[in-house]
């Protein structure tokens, strides 16, 4: 075999990993790095081996059955949990890429950052933090930083993914004080008000821009929404004018399409542009500097905020408090409720692990601990599987 020219590739001699990387970027090289020390990875990054580990995680291969807003099941083209976070991950690298980002840590945090949702979206959340309201509640977000610190157990030396403190800080967006007192270095900015890095703030953003305009898709494919009643929306009645102006007689799911692809360039364009606006007026020296520097500065312009306050706005009324919906909301709710009943009643309703888990954690912190082990069972269960669990115990003769 020909070896490769040595400028070419990682294995080129000083290959750098932050090369590249604007200034204002997480380096690799001033990182704090992992709780456990580990020997370097040969032929990747340090944050392109946290997106991998997150990619070959279990929790991450469960995201294609669990809901985003539609449950899995209704239909195969709606966006489940695991096309949401790779849409999420796509606009984030494009801008990070146009920011001089470390794209492949905002690349891990995306792909994490739904990893601690339960079945059923907000509709299981709410439900399983209502069933944990004596043991301090459920959170997906804090969940999702339990499941890369905790849950995932496939490695030998330790528990969870163990990742970089940069991918962990991004998974963890908001957080209580009282919590975040007992994670500390990663708890630190909630107490002091500072900021994350930049690659964590484009994160976020990059998450709403996905879903507010794959869920327009999805509504209108679905029939609960209609072009008419989002014309309502400044916003979206402006990417409508253009659009038809631009192809005049476009119509049906092309004419979405265009519009939705409009929408998320608007919301792209102006993401870049907004923030090397505010990265030219703070000039942050390094990461540190954004974090200290009291301000978000990846944001959109007042403008697009505006319409994109407005499209969520549109969205809550019209889609997720939908008829149709809602009918899924309260069922999902008494089936995330009742499986946590029966496993509360009669623990030997868990498999065997779960069940030894809880019995330990019960003996070692008392009947909260065994409460948090049932929880992040069921946090991990998929749409269908929850359902299926659900109906064998409704069922006259239980397994
Ligand atoms: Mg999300």
């Amino acid at each position: 075999m020909t070896p490769l020219p040595a400028e070419f590739g990682r294995r080129a001699s000083g290959w750098d990993p932050d090369r590249g990387l604007a200034p204002w970027a997480v380096h690799q090289k001033t990182s704090p790095g992992r709780l456990v020390s580990e020997p370097p990875p040969t032929h990747r990054s340090e944050f392109q081996r946290d997106r991998d580990r997150i990619i070959h995680a279990s929790s991450f291969r469960r995201l294609v059955y669990k809901t985003q807003v539609f449950v899995n099941h209704e239909g195969d083209l709606y966006r489940t949990r695991l096309t949401h976070s790779l849409e999420v991950a796509q606009i984030a690298r494009t801008v990070a890429g146009a920011l001089g980002l470390n794209e492949y840590l905002v690349e891990a945090v995306c792909l994490a950052h739904d990893l601690g949702h339960t079945p059923f979206g907000h509709a299981g959340q709410d439900a399983l933090n209502r069933c944990m309201a004596a043991h301090g509640g459920f959170e997906h977000n804090l969940q999702s930083l339990r499941v890369v610190d905790e849950l995932e157990r496939k490695y030998a030396h330790f528990d969870g993914l163990n990742l970089m403190f940069e991918t962990r800080e991004g998974i963890l967006k908001h957080c209580p004080a009282d919590r975040a007192a007992k994670l500390g270095e990663l708890g630190r900015r909630f107490l002091e008000g500072l900021q994350p890095s930049l690659e964590a703030q484009l994160a976020n953003v990059a998450d709403s821009i996905a879903y507010t305009s794959h869920d327009v898709d999805d509504g209108l494919r679905a029939g609960l929404l209609e072009i008419d009643g989002l014309r309502e929306v400044p916003f979206f009645d402006r990417l409508y004018g253009d659009v038809t102006s631009r192809y005049p007689g476009l119509a049906g799911r092309r004419l979405i399409y265009e519009i939705v692809r409009e929408m998320i360039g608007r919301f792209v364009d102006d993401l870049i542009g907004e923030t090397q606006r505010r990265l030219e007026a703070a000039a942050p020296a390094d990461v540190a500097a954004v974090r200290a520097g009291g301000r978000r500065l990846a944001a959109f312009s007042p403008d697009i905020a505006t319409g994109h306050r407005d499209m969520k706005r549109y969205l809550l009324e019209g889609l997720y408090r939908h008829e149709r919906v809602l009918v899924m909301t309260r069922r999902a709710d008494r089936i995330v409720t009742a499986l946590f009943q029966a496993y509360e009643r009669d623990p030997a309703l868990l498999p065997a692990e779960v069940a030894a888990m809880a019995a330990a954690r019960e003996t070692a912190s008392g009947a909260s601990g065994r409460a948090r082990v049932i929880a992040d069972y069921i946090a991990g269960m998929t749409d269908r599987y929850a359902i299926s669990q659900h109906e064998q115990m409704d069922s006259p003769d239980p397994p």
